[in-house]
């Protein structure tokens, strides 16, 4: 339900008449103030008779959704959400001035943090960089101090207390549940409605081993062991779980196993559970749980932040190392080895594959008469015309200035014949735009062979293909040649090597 209100832009409305926007965004008004009304029940559910609630979601959820969806933050959900704040008060038994107090209080906090996060880069909205981690303490902490105020005006009103106290048992509380919560929605992956598919696709194949369920159980034993042993060093003991979780899991997953950790270490002890042998209703000892808890929540989270931006460079330099920077193809070192993992599937033994080479026509005279950008040009150009003939999971490799070669698994001699005059012929028709108002064709050469039988050696095979292609060469040029593999000792089959 959360996804559809969180995401920034959601497509609810797209495209959509007037009308079918306003119901559009009525329904997300609508859930956005029914999640509040429910956190907030729960918030007072939770609340140990004559105390404010152990644990209050609404307020960060409501931030939460106010960063992924800005489209709230507008009078008509703001009033919802006020509302909301009221109705959960009020069915929870709460006097009509307390109730009126609190939502003020409430929705203060709230829209003192959203100034601070709608201001953000995307990026740190979204918990993207180990800086963010900064920003999400000093929201949680304007939110904290906000709604602090309020708490300071209503302590001594409403429980015969100092001002300061009031102030500070508000900040911290505030600042534990921003802390736990608001990074669970920051980072919450928008699955429903994402345009890259593979994303989707990515995390419905998710295979979960026993292995990677390890850092989950080991924080289930210790929170088991913290109940056990008690004392108020139990509140540390899921620490090193949540680190290794940091290391292992999402940014999300993480966020969310924080999240149990801290809501289930508060209810516990406020619920007694854990005994940590100090008097629970002791106001310095409330604070220092609660800060303490708030502390620990952030290590966990900063880890997964670092891990995250570290994964995503490995990432980037993975793809720098095996893709060619002009074309954004493989690279020589990345088509083979691509297409040597893809040779070496069990499924490949039994079928035919042909191995394609590809060279571009007097490509020394496009460059000479029109410049080197103009040669680039042509080689993205070709690139993208004949990646788009291909099927997806074809290697295909820009393997020298302007050589390509493309590996095509389970395909019959027709097939790959098919494939390659197709290349041949969009390339041959194709203007392409060389910049200065200018725009020329050129032509292709392509060496095809084919291997009926399992062929483990990929050097043998790229070596006839290159054959075939001087036979192109020879023969014309703009032409497809197709060849024969030699049967020398380089091509022994994978049951012959053995
Ligand atoms: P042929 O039809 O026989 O293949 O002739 P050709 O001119 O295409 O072949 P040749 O090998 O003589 O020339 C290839 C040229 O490709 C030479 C080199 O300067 C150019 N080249 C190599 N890499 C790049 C590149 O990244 N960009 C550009 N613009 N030119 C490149
Ligand atoms: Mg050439
Ligand atoms: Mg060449």
């Amino acid at each position: 339900m959360l996804r559809v209100i969180v995401e920034n832009v959601p497509p609810l409305d797209q495209g959509k008449e007037p009308s079918g926007q306003f119901a559009a965004s009525l329904t997300s008004v609508a859930i956005f103030a029914g999640v509040i009304l429910t956190a907030a029940l729960f918030g007072n559910f939770t609340r140990p008779a004559g105390h404010l609630s152990a644990f209050w979601p609404a307020n960060a959820l409501m931030l939460g959704m106010l960063v992924r969806n800005p489209k709230l933050a507008r009078p008509f959900a703001l009033l919802g959400a006020a509302g909301a704040y009221m109705c959960a008060d009020l069915i929870s038994g709460g006097p009509l001035v307390m109730t009126l107090l609190l939502t003020i209080a409430n929705m203060v906090s709230v829209m003192a943090g959203y100034q601070l996060f709608s201001r953000l880069d995307p990026l740190d909205q979204r918990l993207g960089r180990p800086l963010s981690i900064f920003y999400l303490v000093l929201g949680a902490a304007l939110c904290a101090a906000a709604a602090g105020v309020v708490g300071g005006i209503a302590n001594p009103l409403l429980f015969q207390g100092s001002v300061l106290e009031g102030w500070g048992f508000w900040f911290v509380s505030e600042l534990v549940n921003y802390i736990a919560i608001l990074p669970v929605i920051l980072t919450l992956p928008a699955l429903a409605w994402s345009k890259d598919k593979a994303d989707v696709s990515r995390y419905a194949s998710l295979n979960v081993t026993p292995a990677m369920l390890a850092p989950a159980a080991f924080l289930v034993l210790s929170a088991i062991a913290g109940l056990v042993v008690g004392g108020p060093g139990a509140i540390g003991f899921p620490v090193p779980a949540l680190l290794w979780c940091a290391l292992v899991y999402s940014q999300f997953m993480t966020a969310v196993l924080t999240l149990l950790f801290s809501g289930w270490t508060l209810l516990a002890i406020s619920m007694g559970y854990i005994p940590l042998g100090l008097d629970n209703n002791e106001w310095s000892t409330v604070m220092s749980i609660r800060m303490g808890v708030t502390l620990i929540a952030l290590a966990p989270v900063t880890v997964a932040s670092v891990t995250a931006v570290r994964n995503e460079l490995m990432r980037r330099l993975q793809h720098m190392a095996a893709h060619d920077q002009l074309t954004d193809l493989l690279n020589r070192g990345g088509f083979k080895a691509r297409s040597q993992a893809l040779l070496g599937l069990p499924s490949a033994a039994k079928q035919p594959v042909a191995m394609l080479m590809l060279d571009i026509d007097r490509f020394k005279d496009i460059n000479d008469t029109y410049g080197h950008a103009a040669g680039d040009r042509v080689l993205s150009a070709f690139a993208r015309l004949a990646a788009a003939k291909l099927r997806g999971g074809d290697p295909f490799g820009r393997i020298g200035g302007e050589e390509f070669a493309i590996l095509l698994s389970d395909c019959s001699r027709e097939c790959a014949e098919q494939i390659a005059h197709h290349i041949r012929t969009v390339f041959e028709q194709a203007t392409i735009d060389v910049g200065d108002g200018r725009s020329i064709t050129a032509t292709v050469s392509i060496g095809l062979v084919m291997a009926e039988k399992p062929i483990v050696d990929l050097d043998a095979l790229l070596l006839a293909a290159d054959k075939s292609l001087y036979r192109a060469k020879r023969e014309g040029r703009n032409r497809v040649e197709l060849g024969e593999l030699d049967a020398g000792p380089s091509m022994l089959f994978d049951g012959w090597r053995a």
